[in-house]
């Protein structure tokens, strides 16, 4: 996963792409980078190892200072890249997603040492266009699987386009300070931005100081926003395609209460992604809300993870068991999905260590079978319990008191969109693309 953010305005930048980076580092904290270009068409760039905060700070804005620029998070390539020169000039380009055929284009494009080669190919391609729209259209035929791509082009602004079938997201805001684009709304609400709308499957837009144009709009075969955004993905602040994902998280809890008939005496969510689906079941089933674990805010990480396993070994250790919560309840705990069984295994044996009566698992997603091809792919198949175990088994494995999954409909209901304009490939092995 990648996180983008993209402004271009009439006084510095830095600052604005500082605040939008740091409010999508959940979504990539291994590289961060940033470019920048002032009114002479200079741009600065630098891309480091690491969390973004710290790599920029205030010490940094003067090198990098300009009125439009692009920063950007990532799990797995230094972004942006800087294309020096070509027939196009100066730009900056990156990106958020996974190509499918990336081997193929690697050879395809002579790219065999680079440390960005999704984002060489990417470079390589609008390089040897006519014209940056003609650049992204390419792209968009050539480049198979899930993109959303930023270009930054002195003296002109922002390109911004989503493949055609729309699996990453990208919204764009405005304020009297200029426009933005991002990959979540959460970063353009907090450098003060209105939400304009979601740039559209297939679309390309130019972000300019006062206002966005549409340049091309690219036939789209079918949309497939990804399902996993609103589960897992993206913030409870944010809003996709109109859909805010506290509402759907919210949505998938009371699908769980929904004809369960499990007695609990409190109703708790493991953070973060299994908060909302916890509040939403309390308020369907009438049984009280309440945190029986604390999410240690202050602890930093060292360590970049780069499976989703990882990833929730990590937030496991973030989590501290709240005693006085939990001893001697039935409690009924929401979860966002499994992957392995293994942290949240780890996680139902320290609450019964700590004095839980019983636990009663509940799952906002439906079990996972496939990986995704159109992301950093954060699980292989091998890892994913659910292709080799009927639930009741992993229930066993995990020792809950009972186990339940959402089902693919109630995930669908919950979005509230046409399954059709839905990726579910996860669930049901069926990909768009
Ligand atoms: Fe999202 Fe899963 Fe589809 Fe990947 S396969 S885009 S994670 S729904």
């Amino acid at each position: 996963m990648c996180g983008i953010f993209g402004f271009c305005g009439n006084s510095g930048c830095f600052k604005l792409l500082r605040t939008g980076a740091f409010n999508v580092q959940h979504r990539g904290q291994k590289f961060a980078g940033i470019a920048t270009c002032g009114e002479k068409g200079v741009i600065h760039q630098r891309v480091l190892p690491g969390l973004f905060k710290p790599n920029f700070s205030e010490a940094t804005s003067e090198e990098l200072s300009g009125l439009m620029g692009i920063s950007h998070v990532s799990l797995k390539e230094p972004q942006p890249f800087l294309v020096d020169k070509s027939r196009l000039g100066s730009f900056v380009v990156c990106f958020s997603g996974n190509f499918i055929n990336q081997g193929e284009l690697e050879e395809k494009y002579d790219i065999f040492s680079s440390k960005s080669p999704a984002t060489e190919i990417l470079a390589r391609i609008i390089r040897q266009s006519e014209s940056f729209e003609q650049g992204i259209e390419k792209i968009a035929n050539i480049v198979k699987g899930g993109w959303a791509i930023a270009i930054l082009v002195p003296g002109k602004g922002i390109y911004a386009a989503r493949d055609n079938y729309g699996f990453r997201p990208m919204t764009l805001g405005k304020s009297i300070e200029g426009c933005a684009v991002s990959s979540e709304s959460v970063a353009l609400n907090k450098i003060g931005m209105r939400v304009v709308r979601d740039i559209k499957p297939g679309e390309i837009v130019l972000v300019e100081k006062n206002g966005f144009q549409v340049v091309s709009e690219l036939e789209s075969p079918r949309k497939a926003f990804c399902v996993f955004e609103w589960i897992y993905t993206a913030r409870i602040s944010s809003i996709l395609e109109g859909i805010p994902v506290k509402r759907v998280r919210m949505n998938l809890g009371a699908k769980l209460a929904e004809n369960d008939d499990v007695v609990g005496d409190i109703t708790a969510g493991v953070p973060m992604s299994g908060i909302g689906s916890a509040l939403g079941y309390a308020q369907r089933s009438g049984i009280p809300y309440d945190e029986v674990l604390e999410y240690n805010r202050y602890s930093d990480r060292s360590y970049v993870p780069i499976t989703q396993d990882e990833r929730a070994e990590i937030a496991a250790e973030k989590l501290s068991e709240i005693e006085y919560s939990l001893r001697g309840k039935k409690i009924i705990l929401l979860d966002d999905s499994i992957v392995r069984g293994t942290q949240i295994r780890k996680l139902i044996f320290r609450l019964k260590e700590m004095g839980v009566a019983e636990v009663h698992l509940r799952i906002s997603a439906p079990p996972l079978l496939s990986p995704c091809r159109y992301n950093i792919s954060t699980r292989t198949s091998e890892e994913l319990i659910a292709r080799t175990h009927k639930v009741d088994e992993i229930r066993k494995i995990i020792e809950a008191k009972t186990l339940k999954f959402n089902s693919i409909d109630a995930l669908i209901d919950a979005i509230g969109l046409p399954e059709e304009d839905l990726c579910l490939a996860c669930f049901t092995g069926e990909y768009p693309l």
